[in-house]
């Protein structure tokens, strides 16, 4: 025993809640083989590109290995933000090299925001329910979340113009596509009320777009970030997780240029730059591969899972569930009659086989017990189908 050893110091205060996170508990169930799991939002893993990835980092690694396994520049593969750009252009959003810088996934695109933009006290709006993993970052930065009312179109404009006034937010974070957890998409109508808003009261926006590419019906609408009332303030976040592959790890903000110097700042402090060979390599796959057919075959296998999914749903859960029919994303948004309690019900949906993410972590403001998350794209059809048999036993 050493003598006289005295503690060390306390953790940050930001970091005082850390550890307890409902995100790592999800991960650890959707890991256990033999529990269908609609929980985990994870892209279906039999349709990554994987030879066209392997390809990819061959080629480079054949063809420029001391230049892919060398430190780089913080910004980014000078290939890769050139062909998100033309992307991002293709898509209605005119877009330059030098407004696109890749981050280490989307998640560290948020961090980053937050560093720049965020003191401690700032009040960042929401929508609820929003992204877990948004919460957790805005809450390492010290901010007060403030959630914005909505309903199945997205929030609501009267609601965000009034919080606008009285809470003098800093910023506002969406995920406006098929949102996680909900599936719901913004209107247009509501996307131009939004942009006004910030344009007309002086507001960041953070419009985090992980899942747009993955529409399966209806018709796309456009960024905020294209809508001129807001197009100097609005940071686009996407990512080639759920189009390609997440354990790349490769993300990218498109910043307007005000911002841009404090980011790549930021992101030099964070990590220097995201892995070269990664970047490389996804810049290959880009250019050589055919993401569109990829995706292509990636949203014909989401709709159908989203189908079989809708599908057996009103036989699985108890008579007054509510759920939505998501145009694309990964996810259905479901509530129960109010006297279930999803995070009570789970440890028993484990035990017959079958897991969801109850919906009470993902709120900002007042919790709706009942309401829970399930993702459809994890498991096949089959998968989906007995995964919604094993459902049925816990209402029984
Ligand atoms: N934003 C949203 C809304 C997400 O759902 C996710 C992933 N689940 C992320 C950001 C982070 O994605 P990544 O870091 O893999 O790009």
């Amino acid at each position: 025993m050493t003598i006289g050893k005295a503690d060390p110091p306390p953790l940050a205060r930001r970091a005082a809640s850390a550890g307890a996170s409902p995100v790592l508990e999800i991960l650890a169930l959707t890991a256990r083989p033999e529990v269908i799991s609609f929980a985990g939002g994870m892209p279906a893993p039999e349709l990554f590109d994987a030879e066209g990835i392997r390809a990819a980092h061959d080629r480079v690694l054949t063809e420029e290995p001391q230049r892919v396994l060398q430190y780089s520049t913080t910004e980014g593969d000078p290939l890769l933000r050139e062909v998100i750009a033309a992307r991002m252009s293709a898509r209605g959003l005119t877009s330059r090299t030098e407004d696109v810088v890749v981050t280490t996934g989307s998640q560290q695109a948020l961090t980053l925001v937050s560093t720049v933009l965020l003191e401690p006290g700032d009040v960042v709006l929401v929508e609820n329910p929003t992204y877990l993993a948004a919460l957790e970052g805005f809450a390492f930065a010290g901010v007060r979340i403030a959630p914005v009312p909505g309903d199945d179109e997205g929030i609501d404009p009267g609601a965000l113009s009034d919080l606008v006034v009285r809470e003098r937010p800093k910023m506002l974070y969406l995920v406006p596509n098929f949102q996680n957890p909900t599936g719901r998409t913004l209107s247009l109508e509501r996307r131009h009320a939004v942009a006004d808003i910030a344009g007309r009261h002086g507001l960041w926006i953070v419009e985090d777009d992980p899942y747009g590419e993955l529409r399966f019906g209806g018709l796309p609408v456009p960024w905020i970030a294209s809508l001129d009332a807001a197009d100097d303030r609005t940071v686009l976040l996407g990512s080639l997780s759920k189009i390609m592959a997440p354990g790349m790890r490769l993300g990218w903000l498109r910043t307007p240029s005000a911002l841009r110097p404090a980011l790549v700042f930021a992101k030099q402090a964070a990590d220097l730059h995201s892995s070269t060979v990664g970047q490389a390599a996804a810049a290959r796959y880009l250019s050589d591969s055919d993401l569109d057919a990829h995706l292509e075959r990636t949203r014909a296998a989401y709709r159908a899972r989203r189908d079989a999914l809708l599908d057996g749903l009103p036989s699985a859960l108890p008579d007054g569930s509510i759920w939505n029919r998501p145009e694309g994303g990964m996810f259905t948004w479901v509530t129960l009659p109010e006297r279930y309690d999803s995070a009570a019900l789970l440890a028993e949906a484990v035990g017959h086989g079958v897991a969801y993410v109850p919906g009470a972590p993902f709120f900002a403001g007042s919790v709706r017990s009942s309401a829970l998350r399930m993702s459809f794209t994890g498991n096949t059809e089959e998968g989906i189908r007995e995964g919604l048999l094993r459902l049925a036993k816990v209402f029984a």
